[in-house]
């Protein structure tokens, strides 16, 4: 007969004060632990900073047995068992990064009864053997953290997480949960189907971050324009900025370094030991600026986070979302900042095109950047948007750039017109395609080489686009890309007419554009201070 760890707390309320020093529960917190303690099954959807972990460390340590935590991150894992270690509670886990000798004394004692928890990589579960050692002893709880990694069509698909679905027969009278920050409907049915979760209650949190400030402005000189967005902030504001690849970070904590910021680096490519001490300043000390790619964040509980800037368009909502998240979670007001552009848009559906993934999970990306593209564009409220993405339904919030200074737009239909009817020409009649470089070129009437050589000077289209700036024209093709009236193909990122370009030229509707005003929503910032 297998030993089980030992109820520690004779009530939740009661484990809450003792192991954590919180006078109560939080939201859904109170029924959700609840529901577990009972014996039943949970799905949690909660933003980060909700307080997931509650919800099933509470239950493991008032239930008999041992609470299976599954998490994918093993860095968060690491700090979640120092954490709970810290404060008394018998933790563990077991992971790759561990001799077997290390191993063997953590699954001595769970077999012993001597853990209230255990957390293990998901991969571990898609083999027999964790699954039989699982057996042998008593669990309490099963939590599945980062469900909506089972989520074949999400951002962050992990396929060890299919054989989780497992769990159900294989500890038919253990409660399980499924916890996520990131859920959209169609990742929330799925999370419920795959884990078989049928008969669990569901307890969706607002995704509202109220005091979170969305920003997002058109991108002209980033490096500047982030700098100016750092200078607007108060003094000593500890920030994250995001950048795409790790030249990116580099280059740009370098700049802002030179600039006077107490900038720092952060990506997989510096050496662990520079990691580790770029982090812990980030977190010990005041008003450090991390650059860093997405990597960074993942787990690390630094409540006075004030901006998270991005200068990279980021590949989904779900991850824009994540990301800002990391701002503010001490309820303090914070800046979600963005600049993106053109090239941002083009380079992203080139990556989509190019990627090895079958036809369908292409599909899913283009509709996952085209969400990404309606929310930097939209010119009514962002947090309207954002919480609509993830079903929730709400009013325009007056703390984001469109709700204080309303866009102003104007209509673009002839613009696009011209551009598409030049688009037209060239494919017809030479059966040439462009990029945006160029075809501004021929609309402004520019003299270039290329275009003398290419005799586009001699085009119905050259010169009938003067009247906009190089930079208006940029805005104004990021724009009909974003809505989809534009596509963009290949390598080269060449523009071609996409299904809906043929009701613009034949202007079947008005195509309001926003005007685009670069540096306005900083330069706001900077008039308040
Ligand atoms: P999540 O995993 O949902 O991102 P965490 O479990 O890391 O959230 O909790 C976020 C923060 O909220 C942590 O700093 C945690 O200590 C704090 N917290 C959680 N529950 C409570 C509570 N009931 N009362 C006070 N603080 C709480
Ligand atoms: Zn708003």
């Amino acid at each position: 007969r297998p030993v089980s760890a030992p109820s520690r707390f004779p009530s939740a309320l009661d484990a809450l004060r003792t192991v954590y020093g919180f006078e109560a529960f939080r939201g859904d917190q109170a029924a959700i632990v609840d529901q577990v303690i009972s014996g039943g099954d949970a799905v949690v959807l909660m933003p980060t900073g909700g307080g997931k972990s509650v919800c099933y460390q509470v239950p493991a340590l008032v239930r008999e047995g041992t609470g299976l935590v599954v998490s994918p991150l093993i860095a968060l894992m690491h700090d979640q068992v120092d954490a709970l270690v810290a404060n008394g509670v018998r933790a563990a886990y077991l992971n790759s990064t561990q001799t077997a000798a290390e191993r063997a004394g953590v699954e001595r004692a769970y077999l012993a009864g001597e853990l209230d928890l255990l957390y293990v990589a998901p991969e571990r579960l898609n083999g027999e053997q964790t699954l039989r050692l699982l057996e042998r002893g008593a669990l309490s709880v099963i939590a599945i953290d980062e469900a909506h990694c089972v989520s074949q069509w999400g951002h962050d698909f992990r396929p060890d997480y299919l054989a989780l679905g497992g769990l159900a027969e294989r500890f038919p009278g253990v409660p399980r949960l499924a916890l996520t920050a990131t859920a959209t409907r169609e990742t929330h049915r799925e999370i419920t189907e795959r884990l078989r979760l049928p008969e669990a209650r569901h307890f969706v949190a607002s995704f509202d971050r109220p005091n979170i400030r969305y920003r997002i402005e058109p991108k002209a000189e980033p490096r500047k324009q982030l700098l100016q967005f750092i200078r607007a902030q108060p003094e000593g504001s500890a920030g994250i900025v995001y950048a795409l690849s790790r030249k990116s970070v580099e280059q740009t904590a370098a700049y802002l370094a030179q600039q006077g910021i107490d900038a720092i680096p952060y990506h997989a490519g510096l050496e662990a030991g520079v990691r580790a001490a770029h982090q812990s300043r980030f977190l010990r000390e005041d008003g450090v600026v991390v650059v860093a790619t997405i990597a960074f964040g993942m787990g690390i509980d630094k409540p006075d986070v004030r901006f998270v800037a991005h200068i990279d368009l980021p590949k989904s909502v779900e991850g824009y979302y994540q990301e800002t998240g990391r701002a503010g979670r001490d309820g303090a007001p914070a800046v979600a900042w963005m600049a993106y552009g053109l090239g941002d848009v083009v380079q992203q559906r080139r990556m989509i095109q190019q990627s090895d993934g079958d036809r369908a999970i292409q599909q899913r990306q283009s509709q996952h950047l085209d969400a990404m593209l309606a929310l930097c564009e939209t010119v009514a409220c962002r947090r309207q948007n954002l919480l609509d993405y993830f079903g929730q339904e709400s009013g325009p919030c007056g703390n984001c750039d469109t709700c204080l200074e309303p866009p102003e737009t104007w209509d673009g239909l002839v613009a696009a017109q011209k551009l598409l009817s030049t688009i037209v020409r060239l494919q017809r009649e030479r059966g040439q395609s462009f990029g945006a470089g160029h075809l501004i070129d021929i609309l402004r009437g520019a003299s270039t080489d290329r275009i003398r050589k290419l005799g586009h000077d001699r085009l119905s289209t050259y010169g009938i686009g003067e009247d906009l700036s190089e930079q208006d024209w940029r805005s104004v093709i990021r724009q009909l890309l974003a809505r989809g009236l534009l596509a963009s193909q290949g390598e080269y990122g060449t523009l071609a007419l996409s299904e809906a370009s043929a009701g613009v030229l034949r202007g079947e509707s008005p195509v309001p554009l926003r005007k685009d005003v670069i540096g306005r929503t900083t330069q706001a910032a900077v008039r308040k201070v």
